[in-house]
């Protein structure tokens, strides 16, 4: 991209909240049922069938705006949102428009080293539409209505980024915190967290944002990427071709890596919104708003910033280990087994071993860390017999993949047991060997005595290898030390 252009971002993002049931009726909401067999009256729209409020997805939203300091809303007011589509039997989404239950807040972001904070425009809730099936049919479409009623938040950035890279940080930051709170499972093959990006540019240090265009539906953090970046392309070379940019909503085709326009870009006002007659104000109290407060954890952020001051890790290690709360809950229980009196030692330990040894195998068999074999405190107590003394780094990893194969349960000291594994630390056992190749090596002794350092290499290795590998090599080099210059 040529130097003169600034790229600016904002993110709509779709978060499907975790509740079992819809968000105005009692149909379930579990996803890859038959198709129409989640869809009750209320979703299919019958007439006369009113909504009833799902006081759950409000619960979410709620812990939702506190997570990211925003204002909670009392009340906030449902609107319909009013279009035609096949899969969308009411005319109307049931959504928030003046008035959000979230309103403001901010993400903070990492893009490299350095931070930086993102506001939030607001966040509403809202239901999710059927889909329309085109496949199977024979030239005509089928309609599906097990999402409709789907409850939603949609979250809704200022266009505070300025890089595809920092769009896809903030599309991170923001999965990971809802997963972490428990608003919604994240999981978007299944399309429970979808973005669409709104990417317009401008020539650097103009004051006024360029036109938009909204790549609708990116499902995953690739495609977002990928998307951004081939619009920002576009966009920059029908400018520098004398064309404008027209406001519209376009498709992310991930075989072509191609945007294409799907509609000119629909105002407001096409969407006739009004409050919902059939959906009282929703009312927090001061109550509701307590208790939601009280039962937050620990956020990433704060956890984050928690490590890197307690354990001084630094803000990658940080990162990598609070990037779930599952990672942080594996880290914490092995980090409390390894018990350890140097507790920034420690964590480096677990660390190094979480981002190192165990990525690797739930890479290898593609797996997320709640299904790892090998448990945190069955790391936690391997890294502990590794820091005593017991394995010295080359046993620890023999004694890892033997975790990682079930052997002994995953038991580590079962494993060492069974394998012979402990190191020897004894000094006197040690000193033995030493002294018996040192008999045996008169040569090098003498070349080492000479002053050539490679002898005393190989006389540890010697020495190492008389123990089949299990002397403690530190007690290994010290003797041979001590008794070389005696
Ligand atoms: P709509 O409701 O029509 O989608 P909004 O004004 O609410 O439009 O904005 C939607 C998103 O577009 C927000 O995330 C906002 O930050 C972003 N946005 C607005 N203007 C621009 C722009 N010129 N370039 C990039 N993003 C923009
Ligand atoms: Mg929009």
């Amino acid at each position: 991209m040529s130097a003169k252009w600034e790229v600016v971002i904002g993110l709509e993002t779709h978060a499907q909240l975790s509740t079992a049931s819809k968000i105005f009726s009692g149909a379930p909401t579990a996803f890859g049922a038959e198709p129409n067999t989640q869809a009750c009256g209320v979703d299919i729209a019958l007439p006369g069938v009113l909504p009833v409020l799902n006081t759950g997805a409000v619960e979410r939203a709620i812990r939702f705006g506190l997570a990211v300091g925003a204002k909670i809303n009392s009340p906030s007011i449902f609107a319909r949102k009013n279009y035609f589509y096949p899969d969308l039997p009411k005319g109307y989404q049931i959504s928030q428009y003046e008035k959000p239950i979230v309103e403001g807040g901010t993400l903070t972001i990492q893009v490299g080293e350095s931070e930086k904070t993102v506001r939030l425009t607001r966040a509403h809730l809202e239901e999710d539409a059927g889909k329309s099936l085109h496949e199977d049919f024979s030239g005509r479409s089928g309609i599906d209505l097990n999402r409709a009623g789907t409850p939603l938040l949609e979250i809704v950035s200022e266009p505070d980024m300025r890089s595809a890279e920092e769009a896809v940080a903030y599309a991170r930051t923001l999965h990971t915190l809802v997963r972490w709170i428990d608003v919604c499972d994240g999981n978007m093959q299944e399309g429970s967290f979808r973005c669409d990006a709104n990417v317009s540019v401008r020539l650097l240090g103009s004051k006024e944002f360029g036109t938009r265009r909204e790549i609708k539906n990116l499902n995953s953090f690739r495609f977002l990427q990928q998307a951004i970046d081939y619009e920002v392309q576009w966009q920059i070379s029908e400018i520098e071709d004398g064309r404008k940019i027209q406001q519209a909503t376009v498709l992310f085709d991930p075989d072509s890596g191609e945007t294409r326009m799907m509609r000119t870009k629909e105002d407001a006002h096409d969407y006739r919104y009004f409050p919902d007659p059939d959906l009282l104000p929703l009312e927090v109290s001061a109550e509701r708003l307590a208790a939601v407060r009280a039962a937050m954890p620990e956020l990433p952020e704060a956890r984050r910033s928690r490590y890197m001051k307690e354990y001084l890790l630094s803000s990658y290690d940080a990162s990598l280990i609070t990037q779930s709360r599952e990672w942080s809950e594996y880290f914490e229980l092995a980090f409390q087994v390894l018990n350890a009196d140097d507790k920034m030692v420690a964590a480096k330990h677990v660390v190094n071993w979480m981002s190192g040894e165990l990525a690797a195998y739930l890479n290898r068999q593609e797996i997320d860390i709640t299904r790892s074999v090998v448990s945190a405190p069955a790391l936690g107590m391997l890294l502990k017999r590794n820091a005593d003394g017991t394995l010295n780094n080359k046993m620890t990893k023999e004694v890892f993949a033997a975790m990682c194969a079930g052997e002994q349960g995953g038991d580590p000291d079962a494993i060492i047991a069974a394998r012979g594994l402990k190191q020897i630390s004894d000094s006197g056992e040690i000193e033995k060997i030493v002294d018996q190749v040192l008999a045996a090596n008169a040569q090098q002794v003498a070349d080492f005595r000479a002053g050539r350092e490679k002898a005393f290499n190989s006389l540890v290795g010697q020495a190492m290898k008389a123990t089949k590998g299990k002397a403690n090599p530190q007690q290994v080099n010290e003797i041979l030390r001590r008794k070389l210059s005696g």
